[in-house]
């Protein structure tokens, strides 16, 4: 259930254990590169971290080099951004990672491309999943409701053996589950009341070009507003303003500019008045992290998964989704093909939930510390305080200190467990060393070579 980035790698690793898989997707997809309705962020900027790159092209080999042809940008991190978190900036040493910038349409359709060209998968357009087949024990199917026919109609059958839901953030799914008699998972969720607003321009000049390919200033409790502009593959830049729930971005055309004067620099809003606006503004709120544990224990059946946003949410301000979703059918794939256990529903829930949990510690654990945050989750842990400590001391020496930010960035973009940040050269410098300077202004350039 769902056609997008979770549901098409689920269904890619699913064809090769299955005689048909079917994808059940309420939109239509669109022929060429634009974004559609099902998935609203995706007018959104979508950086594709190192940890999704990597599952990406495990589990569809040559796809960042389709990606590279196509013409998405690939920004380094830090030597091509200029980067602002918590009061300072980062120094633009040689890069330690990169990111994929290029629009979400171009992504997901590259995607679906390459997935669907296999003849075991087969696509059902345009219909609606409404409710589950099957009982509390096992879940045999699902009903779904053609959105173009009667409204009023009877919703008709799907059988299957495994149901897979992959809808996204907003999944049904605990109502589905009730409707069978299966007990709908307990969730925990951290709400920030972020809000985005996006839109494109095209530079006209200013310090954009050349040798800085990005800008994007992070979030953080004394300064909650977030901004920024990344590439796109057709030259323009996809510029966002973000902040807290009472003071969301407008999408007003000329309020949106005014936006940009509550970052902490006037970059952003001096390249913007210059700049030529290519669409309207967007406006996104939905930015919970929601985690729905299905490990837990409780009367799940047998023959239903959940991955993508659907399982696991994480707040988008910190670029993880597309990443989680990719991970997480690295992890499907690898619990169908351990012949040492069993692959049980509840066994591979648990590896799902597994890929996904970098993710929300990562994104759960800022906002638990921004102002306003709520939900059930909010509170934390004896050990999630002192992560928070020792976290917060390293994002005051990543920007000035290039092991500390080397290590920051693997972990932060996924390509490295968090156990990075402990690597004896990193604790040092983050328990006993007081801050690296870092630059006052903007760094305008590179330091050293580019690659
Ligand atoms: C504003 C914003 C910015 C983001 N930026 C980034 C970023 O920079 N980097 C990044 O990696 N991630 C980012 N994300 C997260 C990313 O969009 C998601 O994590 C990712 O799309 C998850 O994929 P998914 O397939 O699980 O869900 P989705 O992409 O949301 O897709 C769900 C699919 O299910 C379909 N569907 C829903 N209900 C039904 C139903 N009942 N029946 C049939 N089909 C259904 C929908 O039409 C859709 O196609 C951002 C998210 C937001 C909100």
């Amino acid at each position: 259930m769902g056609g997008s980035i979770a549901g098409l790698l689920a269904a890619h690793v699913l064809a090769g254990h299955a005689d048909r898989v079917t994808l059940v997707e309420r939109d239509r997809f669109p022929d060429g590169v634009q974004p559609r309705p099902g998935v609203p962020q995706g007018r959104h900027p979508h950086v594709l971290l190192e940890g999704g790159q990597t599952a990406l092209e495990s589990l569809l080999p040559g796809f960042l080099a389709e990606l590279g042809a196509a013409g998405a940008p690939r920004v380094g991190m830090p030597s091509d951004m200029v980067l602002w978190q918590q009061g300072r900036w980062f120094r633009r040493t040689p890069a330690t990672t990169y990111i994929h910038t290029g629009s979400r349409a171009q992504l997901e359709g590259l995607v679906r491309r390459r997935v669907l060209a296999n003849p075991v998968i087969g696509v059902v357009e345009g219909a609606e999943a409404v409710g589950l087949l099957g009982d509390g024990s096992r879940v045999r199917g699902v009903l779904l409701r053609d959105r173009s026919g009667d409204a009023r109609a009877q919703p008709r059958a799907l059988e299957a053996g495994l149901v897979v839901d992959a809808s996204g953030t907003g999944t049904k799914a605990a109502r589905w589950l009730s409707g069978i008699g299966a007990e709908a998972p307990p969730e925990e969720t951290i709400d920030t009341g972020l809000a985005y607003a996006s839109r494109v321009y095209r530079g006209r000049s200013g310090v954009l070009d050349g040798e800085t390919l990005s800008y994007y200033v992070y979030p953080a409790p004394d300064q909650v507003h977030a901004g920024g502009a990344l590439p796109l593959e057709d030259g323009s830049h996809l510029v966002i303003v973000s902040g807290l729930r009472g003071d969301e971005p407008p999408t007003d055309d000329d309020e949106f500019v005014t936006y940009a004067k509550r970052l902490p620099h006037p970059l952003l809003h001096r390249w913007l008045d210059d700049a030529e606006p290519l669409s309207p503004a967007f406006g996104y709120r939905r930015t919970a992290n929601i985690r729905r544990r299905y490990d837990l224990s409780g009367r799940h059946p047998a023959g239903f998964l959940a991955t993508g946003d659907a399982l696991c949410t994480v707040n988008p301000v910190y670029g993880q989704g597309m990443a989680v979703a990719a991970l997480s059918a690295v992890a499907l794939r690898d619990a169908l093909a351990d012949r040492r256990r069993t692959p049980t529903t509840r066994r591979v829930l648990r590896a799902l939930l597994a890929a996904s949990r970098q993710a929300w510690d990562i994104s759960a654990g800022a906002d638990r510390a921004m102002p306003g945050a709520v939900g059930n989750a909010v509170a934390g842990g004896p050990a999630d305080r002192a992560a928070g400590w020792y976290l917060g001391r390293v994002q005051e020496r990543a920007p000035g200190d290039p092991v500390v930010g080397r290590a920051f960035r693997s972990v932060l973009t996924l390509g490295a467990p968090v156990s990075a940040l402990f690597a004896p050269r990193v604790a040092r410098a983050v328990l006993f060393g007081p801050p690296a300077p870092t630059p006052v202004e903007p760094p305008a350039a590179p330091e050293g070579p580019r690659h």
